[in-house]
C-alpha cells in the first residue's frame, strides 16, 4: 500500500542489530546507540571523506618539488571534485535537517502542478540529454494544489535525477501527473536498473544506498529519497516505489489536493 514505505523510518540498520546484540552480551540494558546517534555517525562519516581525499591530494602535491604545473592542475581538478560533493552533502543535510519533524516549517500556497513539474524537468532536460535518455512528461489534468512549492520541487526533482542516474544510456523517463477528487498523483517511471527486492524497504533512509561505490561515483550522498519522502510526508502524502530488476522502477506521490482537509 502506499503507507508501506514510510512505515520503516525507525528500521533497524544492520549495525544497529549489532550494536543491540553486542549490548546484550554486555548484560546492559540499555542501548545506548540510537538511530540519533547513528545518524550523527553516518554524517561525520560521510562529510570526512571528500575532507580526507582532498588532504592527501594537496599533501602529495606539497610533497613533491617542481611538481608539474599539469599535476597541480590535475589534482585541483580532483579537489574541486571532491569540494563539489562535499557541498552537496552539506546542502542535503540542510534540506533535510529542516524538515526534520520537530522544528519543521511548511509554507503551504495553491500551486498550479502542472506548471511546478514543468519547470523541473526544464531544469533537469539537459542532464538528461547528456545521458541521450528521453525524458517524456505527460499531464492527464489541470492540477491546481495546496503545497509548499519549495518541498514538492525538492522532491519531484530527486525523483526525477534519480531516475536520469540509475538509467542506462539512451533509457527513458517517464513524468506523469493525474489526479482525482481527493489526491493528485505524480509518477516517475524510469527503464534503469531496478532496485532489488530486499533493498526496497530500506532506500528512504538516511545514507543508505544500493551499491555504495556505484552511487557515489554517480554523485550520490544517500539522502535524496530521504529528502523526498520528508517533503511528501510533510504535505499529509505518502511515496510507493515499485520496482523490477533490469526492467525499472517507478516512484509514485500521492499528496491530497487540500492541505487543511
Ligand atoms: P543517492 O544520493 O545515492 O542517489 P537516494 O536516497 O536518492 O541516494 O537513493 C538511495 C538509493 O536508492 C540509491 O543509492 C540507489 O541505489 C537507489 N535508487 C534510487 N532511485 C533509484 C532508481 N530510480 N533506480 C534504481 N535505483 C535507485
Amino acid at each position: 500500500g502506499y503507507d508501506d514505505n514510510y512505515l520503516h523510518e525507525d528500521t533497524y540498520t544492520e549495525t544497529h542489530l549489532i550494536s543491540e546484540a553486542f549490548n546484550k552480551m554486555l548484560g546492559r540494558q540499555k542501548v545506548l546507540n540510537d538511530s540519533r546517534q547513528e545518524f550523527v555517525a553516518n554524517v561525520s562519516h560521510e562529510l570526512k571523506t571528500p575532507l580526507t581525499s582532498m588532504k592527501v591530494l594537496a599533501d602529495s602535491l606539497l610533497a613533491q618539488q617542481d611538481a608539474p604545473v599539469e599535476l597541480y592542475q590535475e589534482f585541483m581538478a580532483d579537489m574541486s571534485e571532491e569540494i563539489e560533493r562535499e557541498d552537496k552533502i552539506i546542502n542535503d543535510l540542510l534540506s533535510l535537517v529542516k524538515m526534520d519533524k520537530a522544528a519543521a516549517e511548511i509554507n503551504i500556497k495553491s500551486e498550479n502542478i502542472n506548471e511546478l513539474v514543468e519547470r523541473i524537468l526544464k531544469r533537469l532536460r539537459p542532464i538528461a540529454a547528456v545521458r541521450n535518455i528521453e525524458l517524456v512528461y505527460e499531464s492527464f489534468r489541470p492540477v491546481t494544489a495546496e503545497v509548499d512549492e519549495v518541498k514538492l520541487t525538492l522532491a519531484v526533482s530527486n525523483l526525477v535525477e534519480n531516475a536520469i542516474k540509475y538509467n542506462n544510456e539512451n533509457g527513458w523517463v517517464h513524468v506523469s501527473l493525474n489526479a482525482d477528487h481527493k489526491f493528485f498523483y505524480i509518477e516517475v517511471a524510469d527503464s534503469g536498473m531496478g532496485i532489488p527486492e530486499e533493498a526496497q524497504e530500506h532506500i528512504f533512509e538516511r545514507f543508505y544506498r544500493v551499491d555504495k561505490s556505484h552511487s557515489r561515483e554517480i554523485g550520490g550522498t544517500g539522502l535524496g529519497l530521504a529528502i523526498a519522502r520528508n517533503a511528501v510526508v510533510m504535505h499529509r502524502g505518502s511515496i510507493k516505489v515499485y520496482s523490477q530488476m533490469g526492467e525499472g522502477t517507478t516512484f509514485t506521490v500521492r499528496i491530497p489536493i487540500s492541505y487543511a482537509a
